[in-house]
């Protein structure tokens, strides 16, 4: 039999074999469990007015006598439940709807009652619906009900008294057993109470501010052992080796085909006073096409990406790329996230970053998500890198089997510096020559690159980029990525004007499609974005059909419409995108396969039918295909909203472009849990925390993780055992998470 904190609750006093397939059935099957159970709520039950003197709206308990009970059947098969309860002082009803059960409770029942809920006025007298309650028996002293009392989440055959009674013994009888994984200093540090304290106070509080106290310290563990979990990790990538490029050579100018092959190996010192030696000596490369090569090398990398860009960089991409190159500069593997909001500039702060690894001889590799980003992106780095003679290669699922041949040739040997592709091109394990830098454009489509698959794939450690425009807040971000660096490019480019956002009803449709008519017939171009009518690609390329054959036929007879979805054939799709993109199409109907990346700046036109259908994240992402040149953009959203939610979220869209202001909501409104993918992989599954709330305690933890790590990076002081074996229970669920 288990013995101490492991001991089953059968065995708790009062509890008995007949409760736990109930305590079972919440994952409650030792005294441990029970301890860490998080009530749902409290009721502060120290004021308990006669029922004759409480006050319509507020909430309350009052304990009296069940006087009647009365059953009304309801249309639909429903049952009305009204128990009527009277103290001296007074009467109030007490309802429920369709609960049998606790008729059949009630009917022989004579005796006390308590009851917790708000007071509402009712027919005859005072009411609560569905309030908390228990009977009161012979052996309960009514004084217990007169304090905080936790609430616990319950379910078929466990009771509100069963699951407090386990928990009162769990706390009375077991507590101190529980061993305190936290050193005094440390938790005089952060101010923080023991655990054996806060965790009785969490079952049987003795005041509100005691209750806090505790869950302050409970919180802060959850989180905190995660976050000396991703502390460590990056540590564990800085301990490792990674590419020192030699980003002030390039800045400066110079000969740098000489340099690459000097200096190998390369052996730079760390700051704990260790060599690094790169294991293999740098080859010299072919960068530059024969003859004009010392005219290139010479030149310094802000004069060649002034030659690459159409464009000035803002302040924030500048910002952005000196910090992606510093820690390209760093001997160890960059792991930098990139954030910035849809046409924030993404694109250019990669290429920036690319051309640096290019140009120090190495090779970099640039995943998207779709097939048909990576071939706009492919696209747009060719059009950005051909002034500077450097290749870039299409690695895509539509290439045949001959052209897939050659460019794996170009790849592996070395002669592409750049390769473009979605994902597939790391788990393929395409063979690099030398691949330095790895970017991962839109991330929240796929879960991080993990670096073990990099260096299983025999791809060494290269600098990873990571770059997403779901803004991500910040308290996700640090549960999330807690492992990764962050840059935001926090500005949009210049001469952008605000995207106006309307909301319509499907009846409005005649007047909406004239106005769009008006701005194509201005030189405009519009996206029709068709309703999100099932998950199967058919049935969505069906709608988009559909809408097509109307819009051309009818609506918008004349004028050219093209139709983009994902049944097409790669080859059709790049088809239609490169005549949008070049005005011959004025219009294009297409199903969320425009969602991420779709970058055509005379597209000034969105519009979203059926837009209620969508979630926020992605109106926020198609709303971000227009805006992104110097006309005046709108989103047009039709949508009759039914439910509350959807028609929260087309408002805060009417309110706001701000990405992070979106996410922020879209957090509140799905939950966490929806929106890190945790949900699914039972990641953060916290007891104590709520990543909404508990913002500015996760912040402290991080910080106190930080520091923890840097003072024993390995954990080996006898007093941080505890905490050691604590974060390898818990680093298995600091698994990457993907955003959706
Ligand atoms: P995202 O961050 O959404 O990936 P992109 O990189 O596609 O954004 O850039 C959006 C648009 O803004 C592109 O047309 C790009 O050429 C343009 N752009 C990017 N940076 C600047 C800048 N500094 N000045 C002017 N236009 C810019
Ligand atoms: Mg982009």
């Amino acid at each position: 039999m288990a013995q101490g904190l492991d001991t089953e609750v059968q065995f708790l006093k009062g509890v008995g074999p007949r409760a736990a397939p109930g305590l079972a059935k919440l994952g409650l099957y030792t005294v441990r469990d029970v301890l860490w159970t998080n009530p749902r709520r409290y009721e502060d039950r120290r004021n308990v007015p006669p029922i004759g003197l409480v006050q319509v709206g507020s909430w309350v308990t009052i304990i009296g006598e069940v006087s009647q009970l009365e059953v009304r059947p309801l249309r639909g098969g429903m049952l009305l439940l009204r128990a009527f309860v009277r103290d001296e002082s007074g009467l109030i009803a007490l309802t429920w709807f369709n609960q049998p059960w606790i008729k059949r409770t009630l009917e022989n029942y004579h005796g006390q009652i308590v009851a917790f809920g708000q007071v509402k006025d009712g027919n005859y007298c005072l009411e609560m619906s569905s309030p908390e309650w228990e009977t009161l028996g012979e052996e309960d002293d009514p004084d217990d009900f007169a304090k905080i009392v936790p609430v616990y989440a319950l379910t078929d055959g466990l009771s509100q008294k069963t699951m407090r009674r386990a928990a009162r013994a769990a706390v009375r009888d077991y507590v101190d057993l529980v061993e305190e994984p936290l050193p005094k200093k440390f938790r005089d540090a952060e101010k923080l109470r023991g655990l054996k304290w806060c965790l009785q106070q969490t079952h049987e509080p003795e005041s509100e501010a005691n209750r806090l106290d505790a869950r302050r310290r409970l919180v802060f563990e959850e989180f905190f052992y995660l976050q000396v979990g991703l502390a460590m990790k990056r540590a564990e990538v800085l301990e490792s080796m990674g590419i020192a490029f030699p980003i002030d050579q390039l800045l400066s100018g110079g000969p740098l085909l000489e340099l690459a092959s000097k200096q190998s190996p390369v052996a730079v010192p760390l700051k704990k006073g260790r060599i690094l030696v790169a294991k293999e000596p740098l080859a010299p490369v072919h960068l530059f096409a024969e003859g004009e090569k010392a005219q290139r090398d010479a030149e310094p990398l802000r004069a060649q990406i002034d030659r690459m860009l159409p464009f000035r960089l803002t302040g924030a991409q500048q910002r952005v790329i000196h910090e992606i190159w510093e820690d390209m500069k760093a001997p160890y593997p960059m792991n930098r996230l990139v954030q910035g909001d849809v046409g924030s500039g993404k694109t250019a702060v990669a290429a920036c970053a690319m051309l640096a690894a290019v140009r120090a001889g190495y090779q970099a590799a640039l995943m998207a998500p779709t097939e048909l980003l990576a071939e706009q992106h492919a696209v747009t780095l060719r059009r950005l890198f051909a002034p500077l003679n450097i290749d870039v290669e299409l690695m895509v699922g539509k290439l045949t089997a001959a052209q897939k041949r050659k460019t794996l040739e170009r790849v592996r040997t070395g002669q592409t510096s750049i390769a473009v592709g979605t994902h597939a091109l790391i788990q393929e394990g395409v063979a690099f020559h030398r691949l330095g830098l790895v970017v991962i454009d839109e991330q929240h489509r796929f879960g991080v690159l993990q670096r073990a698959a990099l260096r299983e794939k025999g791809l060494g450690q290269p600098d990873v980029l990571v770059m997403t425009a779901t803004p991500i807040p910040r308290t996700l971000t640090m549960m999330v990525y807690g492992d990764l660096s962050t840059s935001v490019i926090d500005e949009m480019p210049p001469g952008r004007k605000p995207i106006k956002t309307h909301w319509k009803m499907p009846m409005d449709r005649k007047a909406i499609y004239a106005g769009v008519r008006k701005l194509v017939e201005d030189g405009r171009q519009a996206y029709f974005v068709c309703p999100l009518v099932s998950e199967s690609e058919k049935m969505l390329a069906q709608a988009a059909e559909d809408l097509h054959r109307h819009l051309s036929e009818d609506a918008f007879a004349g004028i050219p419409v093209g139709l983009l979805h994902g049944q097409m054939r790669p080859a059709e799709k790049e088809e239609v995108m490169e005549q949008f993109r070049q005005g011959k199409l004025r219009l294009l109907v297409a199903t969320t396969v425009i969602e991420v990346g779709v970058d055509v700046p005379n597209a000034t036109v969105m519009v979203i039918e059926d837009a209620n259908r969508f979630g926020l994240a992605q109106l926020h992402q198609l709303r971000g295909r227009v805006g992104r040149g110097e006309q005046q953009s709108f989103c047009i959203l039709i949508a009759d909203a039914k439910s509350d939610d959807a028609r929260r979220r087309l408002e805060i869209m009417v309110e706001t472009t701000d990405g992070f202001r979106i996410s922020e909501e879209d957090l509140v409104l799905r939950g966490p849990g929806m929106i890190t993918g945790t949900q699914q992989s039972g990641t953060a599954d916290f007891n104590f925390a709520d990543l909404l709330k508990d913002g500015k305690l996760l912040e402290v933890a991080r910080q106190a993780a930080i520091k923890l790590i840097e003072s024993d990076p390995f954990l080996r002081l006898p007093e941080h055992q505890r905490i050691l074996q604590k974060v390898g229970e818990k680093r298995s669920s600091v698994a990457m998470v993907a955003i959706s």
